[in-house]
């Protein structure tokens, strides 16, 4: 038997989820959600740092800027409204040397223009802070960074889009195609739709391209791994030190978060990899495996920036070269005091493949009757709240 749907949803991580939410606070009603895993969070949303950025980082024109600031107010009043755990520690950015400095006051400048709160502070004033974190000088304080748990965030809004009687959801069903005009081929059969939202994360590219939307794009997956302190020595970190990152590329360097399980996690790192979903070493290797080789070469060698963040993330598999980075930021640091963990994510990367070129901010593009989310990259899921209103609008126009 054939399902039917009025507006067919592909995935449920934030994205998805907070995009039927406003769905129905607009009055839709009859939504599908259709996700490939069998529970919610089984990929970027559930396996994130869990940090609410401010929204200090972008330059005020992106779609960043806008729905961060907004986002991390929003999804803060969701977790107090439904008891979820929300620790505001804010968080500092340390500079290496002096050559970091620059980059500071940028931040600081980019804050300003985005309406996001962030302060200059001196030596003293970073060692109330994060009495073992270093700086150059100056640091950068984001009073309004927060850390949740994404998976309990996820639950929350599951419990409340089914509660609501109007929205679906269906795991373990992928989406594979489109068969005529409006009906989609899933793994559990047909499903038909009078409107379509693409929310499908590392995926999205692939599913874009059945409605001939983003050719010209290329999802790149890279790893996200992380250490932890050992816990007698967690009392090195209270809240979120980060470095200066280089402006020019998407990630933000290894830095050190304290869990809502008072974990202190160090990382992620941005290692390029040759799966979507390549979590152990090869475990997702297909004939995708070779297209994301050749990608990564070719970006390698036209893309200079690409091509030194690769380098530097490589070595981060090595033990040592990790703790060096991350001893920038504590110098109390000793090698004995990190150890592995299992914790580990992707970040799926589009790329715009006629420039070559990373894309750095958010990207959807609606078509007759459907809607893209084709770069849903760190932080959207600070933003998601946001920016679920600004696709929705779009979703809904004429
Ligand atoms: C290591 C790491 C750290 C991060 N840290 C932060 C942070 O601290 N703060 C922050 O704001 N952001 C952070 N992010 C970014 C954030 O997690 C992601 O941007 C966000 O979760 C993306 O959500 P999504 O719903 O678009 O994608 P996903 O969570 O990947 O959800 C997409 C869903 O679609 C499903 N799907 C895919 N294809 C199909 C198909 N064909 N049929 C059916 N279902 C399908 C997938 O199974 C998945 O569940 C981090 C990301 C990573 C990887």
């Amino acid at each position: 038997m054939k399902l039917k749907s009025g507006v067919l949803i592909v995935g449920s991580g934030i994205t998805g989820l907070t995009i039927a939410r406003e769905l129905l606070k607009r009055g839709v009603e009859d939504i599908l959600i259709i996700e490939k895993e069998k529970t919610v969070g089984a990929h970027a949303s559930g396996r994130n740092s869990g940090v609410l950025h401010s929204g200090i980082y972008y330059t005020p024109d992106t779609f960043k800027a806008r729905f961060c600031v907004v986002g991390n107010r929003l999804l803060k009043e969701f977790c107090r409204e439904k008891g979820l755990t929300l620790r505001e520690t804010g968080k500092v950015i340390v500079a290496s040397d002096e050559s970091k400095l620059e980059g500071l006051y940028e931040l600081k400048q980019r804050a300003n223009q985005s309406g996001a709160r962030a302060f200059i502070i001196d030596r003293k004033e970073l060692s109330e802070i994060e009495p073992h974190a270093a700086t150059y000088d100056k640091a950068l304080f984001s009073p309004d960074t927060a850390v949740i748990n994404p998976k309990e965030v996820l639950r929350a809004l599951v419990e409340e889009l089914e509660n609501s009687g109007k929205v679906k959801i269906l795991y373990g069903t992928a989406f594979l195609g489109l068969s005529g005009n409006r009906t989609s081929v899933s793994s559990q059969g047909a499903i038909s739709f009078k409107k379509f939202i693409n929310a499908s994360g590392a995926h999205a590219d692939k599913v874009a391209y059945w409605f001939g939307v983003g050719k010209e794009y290329r999802i790149l997956p890279f790893k996200g791994t992380y250490k932890s302190l050992k816990k007698d020595r967690s009392y090195l970190v209270r809240g979120n030190i980060y470095p200066v990152p280089d402006l020019r590329n998407p990630f933000l360097g290894v830095h050190f978060t304290r869990s809502v399980e008072d974990k202190v996690y160090a990382g992620p790192t941005a290692i390029p990899v040759f799966g979507r979903e390549d979590y152990r070493f090869f475990n997702d290797f297909s004939l995708e495996t070779f297209s994301i080789l050749f990608r990564d070469g070719v970006l390698f060698f036209k893309n200079e920036a690409f091509r030194c963040s690769a380098i530097n993330e490589f070595k981060k598999y090595s033990m040592r070269f990790f703790f060096e980075e991350a001893k920038v930021l504590i110098p109390e640091l000793c090698p004995n005091d990190l150890e592995d963990t299992d914790k580990v994510g992707i970040r799926p990367q589009l790329v715009h493949w006629p420039s070559k070129s990373l894309v750095t901010d958010f990207l959807l593009i609606k078509e007759e009757g459907s809607l893209h989310v084709l770069n849903a990259i760190s932080p959207a899921f600070t933003s998601s709240m946001a920016f679920a209103k600004h696709a929705v609008d779009l979703f809904m126009a004429q």
